[in-house]
């Protein structure tokens, strides 16, 4: 069974560029589950916030991107709080994130400090993920941080929502947050060593998956998805994430984090527990994901100049080049991209309303600010967000 699951012939290519995610790619969500955070609910665990810390500024020095999602929340608000047990009531919960929060931040910034690393809170929600303006604020923010050189480090916003509390101990904010900034690879560390064939606490025989092949079905019954109750953060959760990750082409690991130097070995190439692979390539992905995502609330035209540089030079579309808009839309929403003629040559996701997009066309991107008095991006629609007819 277990060989099924491994990667094919067919799949080589996909699986050569898969061999050693971390060192091949550049952009890095790394998801640290509650038991490691919180050294099983003890406390906030400084040491190993401390030696995460130490290995990302390593692999900022290979030119790399981290983003780390950080569970821990709700261990950290119980303890502050006094509560020996988990509560059963969502409002606790809830009530010990907001608590907990406040240590997760102030920890992860000393720590983070200490190896010259500046660190951002951000909690997002599902929800701001799907809708399509929160999506690109989130996008735009987090690729600022990086640019800026600051580590984000991202909850979920366990005051709003109960998704990751009820279910996944932020597997699947994870696999999103990938997905939200293009990663190269998703890093899930958590207190196994990776998926085996079968539970190895039970099973001699079990065997530890070196690599397969994300969105494979069969993993979904080895990691205990079909008839098993859904445990919070199990395997499943990280099966389910590696899948997601895997809609934006992107790779996923499922490691121990109690293995020294994880993420500094992971990176110079060492095969560190299970690889999910991700089988279609990263933009090819992102495209796809934008096509079946599209729906147009209106379009805008372009002069043939723009037209040019957007189909031939692979250019983004600025507001300069664009001599009509049609229909009302919000920042963030799918337009169609057309010629002099009025042939669609392209859609996208627009950065600026209908109305913002009317008062900067033919403009150049340095009046954008002068003319709305902010100024979201300089382009209209971003390269990354555009798919080409
Ligand atoms: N977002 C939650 C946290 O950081 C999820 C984990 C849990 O429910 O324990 O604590």
């Amino acid at each position: 069974m277990a060989e099924r699951l491994v990667a094919g012939p067919g799949e080589a290519d996909a699986a050569d560029a898969a061999a050693a995610p971390l060192r091949d790619g550049r952009r890095i969500v790394v998801k640290v589950g509650s038991s490691l955070v919180t050294n099983e609910g003890r406390g906030l665990d400084e040491r190993a916030i401390s030696l995460w810390g130490r290995q990302i500024a390593e692999l900022r020095g290979l030119g790399k991107e981290v983003v780390m999602v950080s569970s821990g929340a709700v261990a950290e608000g119980m303890k502050r709080l006094g509560w020996a047990k988990r509560p059963k009531a969502m409002h606790e919960l809830q009530a010990a994130a907001a608590v907990g929060q406040m240590g997760l931040a102030q920890v992860y910034e000393t720590c983070f400090r200490a190896h010259g690393l500046g660190t951002a809170q951000v909690l997002l929600t599902h929800d701001d993920l799907a809708d399509r303006k929160r999506y690109l604020n989130a996008r735009s923010t987090l690729l600022a941080l990086l640019e800026l050189g600051v580590v984000p480090i991202i909850n979920e916003n366990d005051t709003v929502v109960t998704d990751e509390i009820k279910f996944g101990d932020n597997d699947t904010l994870g696999a999103l947050v990938a997905n939200l900034i293009d990663a190269d690879a998703l890093v899930i560390l958590t207190d196994q060593s990776g998926l085996f064939t079968a539970d190895p606490r039970r099973d001699p025989q079990a065997r530890l998956l070196e690599r397969v092949v994300a969105g494979d079905p069969a993993l979904e019954a080895i990691a205990g998805g079909a008839g098993s109750s859904i445990g919070r953060g199990g395997m499943i959760t990280k099966v389910l994430a590696a899948k997601r990750a895997a809609s934006s082409g992107a790779h996923t690991i499922v490691a121990s984090g109690r293995e020294a130097d994880v993420l500094v070995r992971l990176a110079r190439g060492e095969a560190i527990g299970t690889r999910f692979i991700a089988q279609t390539p990263r933009m090819a992905a992102r495209k796809q994901w934008l096509a079946d995502h599209l729906q147009l609330r209106g379009a805008v035209r372009l002069d043939a100049g723009a037209a040019r540089a957007l189909v031939a030079g692979g250019r983004s579309l600025l507001p300069i080049g664009v001599t009509d808009v049609s229909g009302e839309f919000e920042r963030g929403e799918a337009v169609a991209i057309r010629d002099p003629e009025g042939r669609e040559i392209a859609r996208g996701l627009i950065n600026y309303s209908s109305s913002e997009t009317r008062l900067i066309m033919r403009r150049p991107s340095s009046e954008i600010e002068a003319i709305l008095g902010f100024i979201e991006e300089p382009e209209l629609v971003h390269r990354d967000n555009l798919v080409l007819r």
